[in-house]
């Protein structure tokens, strides 16, 4: 709740302006103490929570509208990871205050993205704070029609299922979202149309839902990447018990912004260096990606999943029995791995 007084709008006024839809999925949405969801026979809730906290996750000047779509987009990104389908979520927002046109704008944004996933805001929280913005989704996922050895008994893409021999797939662009970062913390010089497009993929990541829903029965683990390839391969990895070779001559050239920079049509020079071109697509973070591994035997499959969702794929390593993950370039020579992906408490 927000503190009593001070506000020229209150707690309920505010939820009702900026945060009260209909939801015709749900029995019952916001203004009761529970909302409702229905459960259809033979499927299961897939729940995630995502929170953004301000001056961690993103700038507190930034656009309210752009983090109104992240703040959802990256919760969303979770269901695409395990092949769910958005039903509803739920929104804890701390606010320093209750100013009317960030509302509006963040409203916007949440409720462009969720309409465009048919994922109704069903209820929530509202309290004075710094700002702080915790969603939890609901999805939807059929339950198992066949038992999968200790597998847990469920049609969702899991981290634990990769096998030896399958291969590994990355959807979209890796790194553009790191390169923003960097160009507007100083660290490196962008053209104003390259840091544009960087930064539509920092503030406005496209969650990979169809594909995710695409490569349900196909895929045999997936994970979305957040906090970057090599990190989000590594949960797949460790939850599957095997290893795995990435070729990093594949995966550079999954930096979107890596054509600007390289080649003879290449807008800007080649001032980016190999390095930091690498360090943004194998470790860079905040890309929502879908990383996951199919057996080869699913590549023609894997492609018409990819077509159906108009999601691209690149293939760019290979699960292995051995532990471990190795990093070679395009003629099979070691790379020294000394990428080092997100971690909010690494020492
Ligand atoms: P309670 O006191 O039982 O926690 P509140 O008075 O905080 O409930 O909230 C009233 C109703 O508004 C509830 O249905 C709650 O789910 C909903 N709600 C509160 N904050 C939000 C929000 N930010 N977005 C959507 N619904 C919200
Ligand atoms: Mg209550």
């Amino acid at each position: 709740m927000v503190r009593p007084g001070g506000e020229s709008m209150g707690e309920f006024e505010l939820i009702r302006r900026y945060f009260t839809r209909p939801t015709p999925k749900a029995v019952l949405g916001v203004g009761d103490d529970c909302a409702l969801l229905p459960m259809a026979a033979g499927m299961q809730m897939a729940v995630s929570s995502d929170m953004l906290v301000a001056g961690r996750h993103f700038f507190p000047d930034v656009d309210p509208r752009t983090l109104g779509h992240k703040a959802l987009a990256v919760n969303l990104s979770d269901l695409a990871a395990c092949g769910a389908r958005p039903v509803a979520f739920t929104l804890a927002l701390a606010l320093p205050d209750a100013n009317p046109a960030w509302l509006q704008a963040f409203s916007d944004g949440l409720f462009g993205l969720a309409d465009a996933h048919g994922c109704e805001l069903i209820g929530g929280d509202t309290t004075q704070g710094p700002l702080n913005i915790c969603i939890t989704v609901f999805g939807e996922v059929p339950a198992g029609s066949v038992q999968r050895g200790s597998q847990p008994d469920t049609q969702a893409i899991l981290r634990s299922g990769a096998q030896t021999g399958d291969d590994i797939y990355v959807s979209g662009t890796l790194g553009d979202a790191r390169l923003a970062l960097e160009a507007m913390q100083g660290r490196i010089q962008l053209s104003a149309a390259a840091l544009a497009s960087a930064r539509q993929r920092l503030e406005q990541p496209t969650p990979r839902v169809a594909l995710g829903l695409a490569l349900r029965g196909i895929a045999s683990a997936a994970a979305d990447i957040s906090d970057g390839l090599l990190g989000d391969l590594g949960h797949i990895l460790e939850r599957s018990a095997r290893g795995a070779t990435v070729n990093t001559e594949l995966a550079i050239n999954l930096l979107a912004m890596h054509a600007y920079f390289t080649g003879a049509s290449g807008k800007f020079g080649n001032m980016l260096s190999p390095q930091l071109t690498l360090q943004c697509v194998l470790a860079g973070g905040d890309d929502y990606e879908l990383v996951f591994t199919a057996p080869a035997a699913q590549r023609s499959a894997v492609l018409a999943a990819s077509h159906s969702s108009e999601t691209p794929v690149t293939r760019i390593g290979q699960i292995e029995a051995a532990h471990g993950l190795r990093l070679v370039d395009g003629h099979g020579a070691a790379v020294a791995n000394t990428f080092t992906s997100f971690d909010h408490f690494a020492p």
